[in-house]
């Protein structure tokens, strides 16, 4: 069973955030308003993102930043960093879009050539479902892999590449 987090908000998440982080002094892209804060709390070792510990979980510390804004990110957006900086916290350089959106701006390839690698999407939903099977977070993994939960979900529960199998993606 997968969970699907809310973010807690209240005085004590605000304390361990705010301790957490310190002004870039690095110059910023110029489209940003602002500096970056940079998280100086863990930072994934996988996705390389900052992460928060609070109430017994751990939450990613953009969407945590966004929460304490009072503007927390839907569940089924990812949270991009219109700075590049994955380690800024800062909610000004934060913002929620769509999986689709997020592909649309970052994509390299056109869709269709995309669509048409399907040994690396295999390869990548082989990968996912073994890290689902260990016990990684889905909500973290789906950001990570830049799907929603619910792709996560399936493709954990085996409804999408149900044919692929860790040594024969090649099908
Ligand atoms: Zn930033």
């Amino acid at each position: 069973m997968l969970l699907y987090r809310e973010i807690p908000v209240g005085p004590d998440v605000q304390k361990r955030f705010d301790d957490r982080w310190e002004v870039s002094e690095e110059e910023s892209p110029d489209d940003v308003r602002g500096p970056c804060h940079v998280w100086t709390g863990t930072i994934n070792p996988h996705s390389k993102y900052g992460q928060l510990y609070a109430r017994g979980k751990v939450y990613y510390v953009h969407r945590v930043a966004l929460a304490l804004r009072g503007t927390p990110a839907p569940l089924d957006r990812v949270v991009d960093h219109l700075c590049r900086n994955k380690a800024c916290c800062n909610p000004e350089h934060l913002e929620p879009i769509t999986v689709q959106e997020n592909a649309r701006r970052y994509c390299k390839h056109p869709p269709e050539e995309q669509d048409g690698s399907r040994k690396l999407h295999a390869a990548r939903a082989v990968e996912l479902r073994e890290r689902l099977r260990k016990g990684e977070d889905a909500t973290r993994l789906a950001e990570e892999y830049g799907i929603t939960e619910s792709m996560a979900e399936k493709i954990g529960a085996g409804l999408y590449w149900a044919w692929a199998e860790e040594g024969k993606e090649n099908g």
